[in-house]
């Protein structure tokens, strides 16, 4: 016996001589070419990065269990909603506008994104710590992140390009209150809740159709920075929320959140005051009360941060029996864009990728293709008449029924629906004098860093269309900021 570590090989598995010296004609000549350990190793290094996410770039994971408690069979069929299964489960946090390498503090939604490995197959919910959207047409995506992002010619973040885009887009103002509000700078990971923010149709093992909102509230409560604190963490460590996540979970803190659901009868979403698939607006509590489904709990750390942080690929189009999509049209959007993403950030065979892999066997006819580790045995095709993998017919998907001509327009309006309203629900009914204090200073700190007119001016009236009063604290609180700076 030898307690002498193994003997480094090349990624062939062929023991390397040395870890220190390339092959050179003597000690001070040339290197060689045919030095293929070398080359193996400059060369992998040079291709070590895949592209980053253009949103949800920086982020952080961990592994642990979601446990259900039976409650949610009543209306979904889904094997992992049944009285005390345990499923395995891979959580990733993140932010949303930052690059790579940002700060975990600034003031942005932050991604609360699951897979649950699930005896039928993986169920991903790609849901945000906020309960609904900028915009509510993913025909409006790529534009509301490019606003969010950085310019053309300086290649800096503007606020007068955010704020020109979401003045003109007025659904967004739910979302823009509720971020310049305290949860837009959460104290941790562990401190926030995760929401589903879209509507999902379940089923039962009766057939029977709900419309479900799915709402993890942390059993560690919600805490916030405020916004200096947020931006004096920024600087400090600008990885807080990741080492945060990390050393609760190495010091065997482990976070956990409450699975409660949000459901509405099939036929009531036809007459609901407010079109309940639009991202942009809740179901009040009031009307749809939560019921508690089940438990999630975070118990174990990546060993590896970029096999199982960097190339999780969550996708709301996976979804298991019992479980189907809305017609929220960004919903509806987002099955194409996040496959599409994974396809193009790291392979056509991303599902091998362990951190992806389903529990179950796969038995599809899909093939070949980069990177792929192994394929399908014959027969390569479907129908065949040699035994090969049948589809079952009884699994046919969720559906609503649908009917009308083919158009470009925004969805039929339901009784109380309005850009403005549940904004100026949230800053009446749910904040407190401290809270709506802070949420002023937020705005008018942001908009003072660089809004212009006529920006400026439609800023203002958005606030004013939230709420009179807010509208009247935000001007006010901006030209007293800019008396005061006359004055000095
Ligand atoms: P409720 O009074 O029943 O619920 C208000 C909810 O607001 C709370 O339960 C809490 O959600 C959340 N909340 C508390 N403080 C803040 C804050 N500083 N920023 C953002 N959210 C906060 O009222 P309604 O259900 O009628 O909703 C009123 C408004 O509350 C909505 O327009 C929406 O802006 C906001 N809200 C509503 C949610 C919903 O699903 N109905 C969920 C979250 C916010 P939680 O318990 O999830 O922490």
């Amino acid at each position: 016996m030898t307690d002498r570590p193994p003997t480094t090989t090349t990624d062939a598995g062929i023991p390397a001589a040395s870890d220190e010296h390339s092959l050179t004609v003597g000690p001070d000549g040339p290197i060689l070419l045919q030095d293929h350990y070398l080359i193996q190793k400059m060369a992998q290094f040079n291709r070590e990065r895949v592209p980053e996410r253009v949103v949800h770039a920086k982020g952080g994971g961990a592994h642990g269990y979601f446990e259900a408690s039976g409650e949610a069979s009543q209306w979904c069929k889904a094997g992992f909603l049944a009285k005390a299964v345990r499923t395995p489960v891979f959580a990733r946090f993140s932010t949303v506008a930052g690059e790579l390498g940002s700060a975990d503090t600034v003031r942005d939604p932050r991604g609360f994104a699951l897979k649950f490995y699930t005896a039928q197959g993986n169920y991903d919910l790609v849901g945000n710590n906020t309960p609904i959207f900028f915009i509510r047409d993913p025909q409006k995506f790529s534009d509301f992140i490019h606003s969010q992002k950085r310019r053309a010619d300086t290649h800096l973040r503007d606020h007068d390009m955010q704020w020109d885009f979401w003045t003109l887009s007025p659904e967004s103002a739910h979302q823009v209150t509720w971020l310049m509000g305290d949860r837009g700078t959460p104290r941790t990971w562990r401190h926030l809740n995760g929401y589903s923010s879209h509507t999902y149709q379940w089923v039962n093992d009766g057939g029977e159709r709900f419309w479900v909102k799915y709402h993890f509230k942390t059993d560690q409560g919600v805490e916030c920075f405020t916004d200096p604190e947020a931006k004096a963490m920024a600087a400090e460590d600008p990885d807080f929320h990741l080492r945060d996540l990390h050393d609760a979970i190495a010091h065997h803190k482990f976070p956990s959140w409450t699975l409660y659901m949000q459901v509405m009868g099939f036929e009531e979403a036809a007459d609901y005051r407010f079109n309940p698939f639009d991202l942009t607006k809740v179901w009040p509590h009031g009307d749809y009360p939560l019921h508690r489904v089940g438990h999630l709990v975070l118990d174990a750390n990546p060993e590896d941060y970029f096999t199982e942080v960097e190339q999780a690929a969550f996708e709301p189009s996976n979804m298991v029996p019992g479980i189907g999509p809305s017609p929220d049209k960004m919903l509806l959007g987002r099955f194409f864009s996040y496959p599409d993403a994974h396809r193009y950030r790291i392979g056509a065979n991303y599902l091998e990728l362990p951190i992806n892999r389903p529990l179950p066997s796969v038995h599809s006819y899909n093939r070949d293709g980069t990177m792929r580790y192994a394929n399908p045995p014959d027969p390569v095709y479907a129908p065949n008449s040699f035994g090969g993998p049948t589809a079952d017919p009884s699994l046919a998907e969720p559906s609503w029924g649908v009917a009308g001509e083919i158009v470009r327009a925004a969805s039929t309006p339901h009784g109380e629906d309005d850009d403005f309203v549940q904004a100026g629900n949230l800053w009446r009914s749910v904040l407190d004098d401290g809270a709506r204090r802070r949420l002023v200073d937020n705005v008018v700190g942001h908009l003072r860093s660089g809004v212009s007119e006529p920006v400026l001016g439609r800023a203002l009236e958005y606030w004013r269309r939230v709420d009179a009063r807010l509208g009247a604290e935000v001007a006010k609180t901006l030209e007293g900021g800019r008396l005061r700076a006359l004055e000095v």
